[in-house]
């Protein structure tokens, strides 16, 4: 009945493209019998989740949102979600998000829209839940499901945190495999937890991350005990504070909040210190080069032959004749959304002869410097506190002729990704509308432990 009732809030919210019952309960039963049995229950035993549809899941189609991989089914298990039916999860369904990963309101899915639970007080307009883990927040605020999985390749995991008042972490690069995950920007791509509290993030990650043979970039590192580990008594740690981060267009009630955390960090016992993060202004266009650029070649795959979706020109028509080449554009035409056709002509553009050098390569250098400048960042402090968001929710489609407004919404959160960094959201406090504000933590390579610290003495 509780399951029937939580369908029905879903389908409200548009936050699940399929929904697979059976898969929750057989790993409730099999949680039961396991403690009838007086075995030992793996970190996750029971807990039914929520999978982002962007990865691959044995005999349950897997279209990451759009209509080229529309009636895919994979028939093999990508290893984070492995590793977590292996901990004990089971799956309410697959997850909707923005196609292909690409987008920050969830506005961009060819499945619909999905909507926060979230109203701006006075108001019934439907809010943006975030992007592109927007059903995965969405079902985790509505408490539809008590944690989901996320990726984040640029912030797809923070900034619907912060939108709809949960926790979101994106762990170190590495940490978990990439290995069937529908791949956007494979040198950014990370998948992580999606939960209500940042104990469950931790627990959750535990079972995600991992090293993995099957992934080249997989971190071959213990996974440690963060949740064992969890410990809010801040002393002797020093938060950092980017100036750089005080940008224009950023809301002051997201400033406020800002203030309240140094607060908190410092009633924890830490110390508060100024860093300098010079090259902030520059992540956001160069994530913005190096993303399509890697997707347009990510992407190239879906061509009608191997996956999914396959059109055919319209016999009448100029291109009508069949061949190959008007097979791919017919498909790619009808199976992608616009904005990942936008993302492919910028990446094509970008990685052209004439071009490479003016805007791939000039990217890959700044990448370079925004990852020096956290190195010299982390010389100072242990942990940096920033906005994830430069505003709160807004309201479906009021963005929609907006590209540039909407890809601000990443601005704090990109750097962080450019230089692979663990990172996390927490839930921080309401605006004056009413709708949640998250504050930002990112810790140095490897150091998921005084991210999830530092966001434990906030939440
Ligand atoms: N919103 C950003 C984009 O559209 C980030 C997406 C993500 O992290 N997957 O590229």
């Amino acid at each position: 009945e509780s399951f029937n009732a939580a369908v029905e809030a879903a389908a409200s919210l548009n936050a699940f493209i399929v929904t697979t019952p059976d898969h929750a309960l057989d790993a409730a039963d099999k949680a039961d019998a396991d403690r009838a049995a007086g075995k030992d229950l793996g970190k996750m035993a029971g807990v039914p989740i929520g999978m982002k549809d962007l990865f691959a899941t044995n005999g349950t189609q897997t279209t990451a949102a759009s209509h080229i991989l529309e009636g895919f089914v994979p028939p093999y298990e990508s290893t984070v979600s492995q590793n977590l039916w292996d901990a004990g999860a089971g799956m309410l369904g697959k997850l909707n998000l923005d196609q292909f990963a690409m987008g920050s309101s969830n506005e961009t899915s060819y499945f619909g829209n999905v909507a926060s639970p979230w109203r701006k007080e006075g108001s019934n307009a439907a809010m943006s839940p975030g992007g592109s883990s927007g059903g995965s927040s969405a079902a985790v605020a509505a408490r539809i499901a008590p944690a989901a999985t996320g990726t984040d390749t640029g912030g797809s995991i923070r900034q619907p945190a912060a939108f709809t008042g949960i926790c979101g972490i994106k762990p170190t690069y590495g940490r978990c495999s990439r290995w069937g995950v529908v791949a956007f920007a494979s040198s950014l791509d990370q998948a992580g937890p999606m939960a209500r509290s940042v104990e469950d993030c931790a627990i959750m990650l535990e079972a995600m991350a991992g090293f993995d043979p099957k992934d080249s970039t997989s971190l071959d590192m213990p996974v440690p005990d963060w949740s064992a580990a969890l410990d809010a008594d801040l002393s002797g740690k020093r938060v950092g504070i980017p100036n750089e981060y005080r940008m224009d267009g950023t809301d002051q009630a997201i400033l406020d909040v800002w203030e309240q955390g140094k607060e908190m960090l410092r009633d924890a016992g830490a110390e508060i210190v100024d860093v300098g993060l010079p090259h902030t202004k520059y992540a956001l266009p160069a994530y913005y080069i190096i993303a399509p650029a890697e997707a347009s070649s990510n992407l190239a795959r879906y061509d009608g032959v191997r996956y999914g979706l396959r059109d055919l020109p319209d016999p009448g028509s100029a291109s009508g004749a069949g061949g190959l080449q008007d097979m791919y554009a017919a498909t790619r035409e009808v199976g992608f959304g616009d904005e990942v056709k936008r993302r492919i002509l910028i990446g094509t553009y970008v990685l052209s002869a004439g071009f490479y050098d003016a805007y791939y390569t000039q990217a890959q250098k700044i990448r370079t410097l925004v990852q020096r400048d956290f190195n010299d960042a982390f010389a100072k402090c242990d942990v940096i506190l920033a906005p994830t968001t430069p505003t709160a929710s807004f309201p479906l489609g009021s963005l929609n002729d907006d590209p540039l407004t909407m890809y601000l919404n990443d601005v704090f959160a990109v750097p962080a990704s450019l230089a692979g960094l663990p990172a996390m959201s927490v839930p921080a406090t309401v605006n004056e509308d009413g709708l949640p504000l998250g504050l930002q933590l990112v810790g140095p390579a490897f150091d998921e432990q005084v991210v999830l610290n530092a966001g434990l003495a906030i939440e």
